[in-house]
């Protein structure tokens, strides 16, 4: 069996296309075009052009973007009256801090800080809660962007058993609530884990979020199974791999997603989604 290749890249043009034309009917309607804020701290090398694709896809689909780079050396409190600013500019209905942050800035207390309703990157206790009870929020880009992937190729959710390889609170966790809320049965493996590649074989969905490149052998895949790989590994040859050893595991998988052109363009398309929502969510129409 050679794997369907689920086109990350081709997905998300079309979303961020729908979100182009949800913009431009709600500047027709005589509404402003949501705003989305993005704060960088310091001169992380990766961080910089993640933001730089963040910023490029609001000018595609018409969401305005507000940029601000601050020196690696800002303070705590320097950084929160930045928030604070934000929260209550009314042109601002998004704030994404971009991660990581300095050894010496507190990213939860920072996360805390963000106005909820603001919240596009999904991160902040209140937005979590809501996805943990499975009510309406503004969701974290990545899983978000994986359950759209996993819509958009027709494949079904429900009844499958779903091994989601990290827990972090950023992918693995609200990944596994995500896959829960659309009836899979899931196995979240993690660095204390026992007998991970067996786990990974009796998965009919595998979520790669580990950090690790091409962790997940082809050998554990099984047959027909569905590969979801979000992992981003830079080699010392300068190449990007994913969590999983990709061409082996094409060659027993039913669908799975490339690295680059996989996962990691949908967090984009996400956050241009979550933005939107924020924008219409803040609407005074909106009931
Ligand atoms: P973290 O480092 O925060 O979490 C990694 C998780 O993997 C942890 O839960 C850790 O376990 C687990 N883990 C690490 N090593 C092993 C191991 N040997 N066996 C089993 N579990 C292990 O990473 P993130 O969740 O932030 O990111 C994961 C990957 O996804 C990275 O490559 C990152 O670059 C990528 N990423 C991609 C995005 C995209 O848009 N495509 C967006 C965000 C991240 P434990 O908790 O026990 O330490």
């Amino acid at each position: 069996m050679t794997a369907k290749l689920i086109d990350g890249k081709q997905i998300s043009q079309h979303i961020i296309e729908q979100v182009a034309l949800r913009v431009a009917a709600r500047r027709d309607r005589g509404k402003a075009a949501p705003g989305l804020a993005v704060i960088r701290v310091g001169e992380d090398a990766a961080s910089r052009i993640y933001v730089r694709n963040k910023l490029k896809a609001c000018e595609r689909s018409g969401v305005n973007s507000y940029s601000h780079e601050v020196p690696a050396s800002t303070s705590q409190s320097d950084l929160v009256a930045l928030i604070n600013r934000l929260n209550s500019d009314p042109a601002v209905d998004g704030i994404l801090v971009q991660l990581p942050l300095p050894g010496h800035i507190d990213g939860d207390a920072v996360t805390d800080r963000i106005d909820p309703s603001k919240d596009v990157d999904g991160f902040h206790p209140y937005n979590i809660g809501r996805l943990m009870l499975g009510l309406a929020g503004l969701r974290p880009c990545t899983p978000r962007g994986v359950m759209t992937l996993l819509q958009c190729s027709g494949i079904e959710i429900d009844g499958q058993d779903a091994v989601i390889l990290g827990r972090s609170n950023i992918v693995g966790r609200p990944m596994a609530l995500e896959l829960l809320h659309a009836g899979a049965t899931i196995t979240v493996c993690h660095s204390r884990t026992r007998e991970l590649p067996e786990k990974v074989a009796n998965a009919d969905l595998i979520v790669a979020a580990l950090g690790k490149p091409r962790f997940v052998q082809g050998s554990w895949v099984k047959t027909g199974a569905i590969v979801i790989d979000v992992g981003i590994n830079r080699l010392d040859d300068g190449s990007l791999v994913g969590d999983v050893d990709f061409e082996a595991a094409r060659q027993r998988a039913a669908w799975i997603t490339p690295v680059p052109g996989g996962v990691g363009p949908m967090t984009v398309a996400s956050l241009l989604e979550n933005t939107l929502q924020a924008a219409e969510n803040r609407d005074p129409d909106a009931s």
